[in-house]
């Protein structure tokens, strides 16, 4: 989807102009320094609770839950009774609402109607906190469609590679589901059955069955990887950096094994960057729930360059949306997804962790070294 004007209902106020965060970006007023008050990993301390389900260390899971605790209301994103129909934001006032909000969903969600619901509750129940929590571009539309700070809006971020359309993700589901001849039910991008662990034993599962596919032989999942899906607005994204709109932003602790060795747990291990008073507050909030090391924005950066620079646009991206509308289910994903699973990646997913990660470092050493040389 993109946004259109209809030139017959038009009344040319600019209002629309006027709360773009993409249009009106630079004179934007007020963002928080990322990382400004608190840079940190963490993991979940043991018995703090169940964070199995959660992307990384859970933060995101915690703090909903407290916030629902104390008459909140939290905002997240869960797949749409059809999966097919990709995700959706949902608010949330009990814990058993933010159970589906767990998890990183690699596709767009739909806002629709979203902002000014949050609005009328932000006025009209100061008392109450509202946890907003979405992409750092969401979060930048959410700042610039109030105008205002309020004192009760809390909102978290994350560290985004980029999202896919729905479009792109409805066509794999729906051939998924003529592959297994019954619809799918569930589909979690990725899941902590053998741990978690950064990309290499990610894998996801289609509850059609529980049926676990590790990631390597999920074409949708590996194009992401790859940043061959993204939505063309990603490849050159505005909401990256050290300016956020969010108080608090979260990732996936990348070269936790590789720096912090006796850090990494296999429950997930997070990195968290507070910006802001209240994002200090929330993390006292939930504080207690995990084990924390003091990092710094250029240690977390060296992992995870997305936070600052959007991803290359891959070449193989025009095709990924040219031909969606145009090849049935399964040409699409045989002659387009497919190109994305490679052997290499089926031979490291099958070596045993310790010798992937130790192929990685000489990697990634080698190309220090290399880029040392230039
Ligand atoms: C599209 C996408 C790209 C990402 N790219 C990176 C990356 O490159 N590097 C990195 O370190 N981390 C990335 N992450 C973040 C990471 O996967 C975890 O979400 C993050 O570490 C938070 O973990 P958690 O355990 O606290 O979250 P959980 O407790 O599992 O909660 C997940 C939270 O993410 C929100 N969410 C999930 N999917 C979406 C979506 N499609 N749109 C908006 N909100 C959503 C949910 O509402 C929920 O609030 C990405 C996440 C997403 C959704």
């Amino acid at each position: 989807m993109y946004p259109e004007l209809e030139q017959g209902l038009c009344t040319h106020c600019g209002t629309c102009l006027k709360i773009c965060p993409v249009a009106e970006y630079r004179e934007k007023k007020n963002p928080f320094n990322f990382g400004k008050y608190k840079v940190a990993g963490l993991h979940p301390k043991k018995g703090a609770g169940d964070f199995s389900e959660c992307a990384s260390a859970g933060f995101f899971y915690a703090l909903a839950c407290e916030t629902v605790r104390h008459g909140g209301y939290v905002y997240g994103a869960v797949l749409s009774g059809k999966v097919k129909d990709g995700i959706m934001h949902v608010c949330g006032v009990t814990e058993e609402d933010i159970l589906p909000m767990r998890n990183s969903k690699y596709v767009q969600s739909d806002l629709r109607g979203i902002f000014p619901v949050i609005k009328k509750q932000l006025l009209e129940h100061p008392e109450k906190n509202v946890l907003f929590s979405g992409t750092p571009c969401q979060c930048a539309g959410l700042h610039s469609y109030l105008g205002k700070d309020f004192k009760n809006l809390f909102c978290m971020d994350f560290v985004c590679h980029g999202v896919p359309s729905p479009l792109a993700f409805g066509k794999y589901i729906g051939w998924l589901e003529k592959r297994l001849k019954r619809p799918v039910r569930d589909y979690q991008f990725r899941c902590k059955k053998r741990g978690w662990n950064y990309k290499g034993r990610m894998s996801s599962i289609v509850k059609a069955d529980r049926y676990y596919w590790p990631v390597v032989f999920d074409p949708y999942m590996m194009s992401f990887l790859k940043a061959k899906n993204y939505r063309e607005s990603c490849y050159s994204c505005k909401f990256r950096g050290s300016e956020r709109y969010s108080d608090i932003t979260v990732g996936d602790f990348g070269g936790v094994r590789e720096e912090h060795p006796e850090f990494f747990s296999k429950d997930g291990c997070s990195v968290m960057l507070v910006n802001s008073p209240k994002g200090m507050e929330l993390f006292h909030l939930v504080e207690h729930n995990f084990e924390c090391i003091d990092l710094t924005v250029e240690e977390i950066c060296r992992y995870n360059p997305c936070i600052v620079e959007s991803c290359r646009r891959p070449k193989e991206r025009d095709d990924v949306y040219a031909k969606i509308n145009i090849l049935s289910g399964k040409d699409y994903v045989k002659k387009i997804l497919s190109r994305n699973i490679v052997w290499k990646d089926i031979v490291l997913w099958y070596l045993p962790g310790r010798l992937t990660n130790c192929i990685r470092t000489v990697k990634r050493r080698l190309r220090r070294i290399e880029s040392s040389k230039v």
